[in-house]
């Protein structure tokens, strides 16, 4: 055995060892020199059909990557890759589509001939292909429940700060809005006054016409409370049945009264539609308290507003009490 022959059999022995299989074209005689017929019997081809599609192996490469192998060719044979690389796929004789990927490489075959032979390997990769392809799947998935996931903690979240009627904060949310925006007023020696709204004789509405449209009315007094206040500065909530609390930050006793008093007639004249043909209207009473040395916590201002508010049901409803100090 000559050292050429050893050398021969250590080469076809590693490259069975790797998988891979070799390849070589005559670019000048445009003849295939050996030819790659072991990945034809992988894919299922007969000795007559392999001898086939060997010589015209684009038949049998997917047409989405067609141009894929063409251009990874003409980029190698024209010198702008060092290497000829590509991945694609080929149809098994069962119409499966199977991945491989060529590594190739122009080479001199002596001194003369420059750039005569391209040889190179063949090897299948469909099982990495896949595993790329399921992964890429799991992935696109995770996103899409990842986004999912937070559009229903977003819902939760609201669900958990908003009251269900209305849709303006619970009574939760409040107390803690309210506790936090007093402290920051004190902090920044800010004024704050908060508002105690309460429909007037509700009961009634309730008993005449029904708890389904008790609960229009509500609401048309929560939208009201909403039309008449900054939005993103100023808070309502409900705090009870048909009890809603107004926080209004870096807002004094004269503004607050005046606020209030709008809010007062706009609920006046507020026309709620309960049916085509019915219209209703309600009052509130409003009770106000505003920060002050005497008062400097978010439940003093609840009490004085609440105090407040029994003073303007004693009033006669449909009116606005404060304690001012
Ligand atoms: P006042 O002017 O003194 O406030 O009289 P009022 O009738 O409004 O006061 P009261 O506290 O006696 O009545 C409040 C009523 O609100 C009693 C209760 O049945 C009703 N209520 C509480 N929550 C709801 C609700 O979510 N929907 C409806 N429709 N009614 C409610
Ligand atoms: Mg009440
Ligand atoms: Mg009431």
């Amino acid at each position: 055995m000559t050292e050429q022959d050893i050398n021969k059999e250590r080469l076809e022995l590693a490259l069975e060892a790797a998988g891979l299989e070799l390849w070589e074209n005559d670019l000048v005689a445009g003849d295939v020199i050996r030819k790659p017929i072991k990945i034809f019997e992988e894919l299922g081809y007969s000795e007559e059909e392999t001898s086939f599609y060997v010589n015209d192996m684009f038949t049998i490469v997917h047409p989405d990557d067609i141009p894929v192998v063409k251009a990874a060719i003409d980029e190698h044979l024209s010198c702008v890759t060092a290497q000829y690389r590509c991945e694609f796929r080929l149809r098994a004789k069962s119409g499966a589509w199977v991945w491989y990927a060529n590594y190739g490489k122009v080479m001199d075959l002596d001194g003369k001939n420059k750039g005569q032979r391209f040889i190179g390997v063949t090897f299948n990769i469909d099982d990495r292909k896949r595993k790329e392809d399921e992964l890429e799947l799991i992935n696109r998935k995770l996103t899409e429940q990842n986004a999912l996931l937070e559009d229903m903690n977003a819902m939760l979240q609201s669900l958990a700060t908003s009251d269900s009627l209305t849709g303006v904060a619970n009574r939760r949310k409040l107390m803690e809005m309210g506790a936090s925006e007093v402290q920051r007023a004190m902090r920044f020696n800010q004024s704050l006054s908060l508002l105690i709204v309460d429909i007037d004789l509700f009961k009634r509405v309730n008993d005449t016409w029904g708890h389904m449209t008790g609960d229009l009315v509500i609401c048309a007094v929560a939208e009201a409370c909403v039309q008449c206040v900054r939005s993103n500065i100023d808070i309502v909530g409900r705090i009870g049945g048909e009890e809603f609390a107004i926080i209004l930050p870096q807002t004094d006793y004269a503004i607050a009264s005046r606020l209030a008093e709008r809010l007062c007639s706009a609920v006046a004249a507020r026309q709620i539609a309960i049916s085509d043909s019915v219209m209703l209207s309600c009052t509130i009473s409003i009770g106000m308290a505003t920060l002050s040395p005497f008062c400097s916590s978010f439940k003093q201002l609840l009490i004085d507003a609440d105090q407040a508010l029994y003073l303007a049901k004693d009033a006669g409803r449909n009116c606005v009490r404060g304690k001012c100090l």
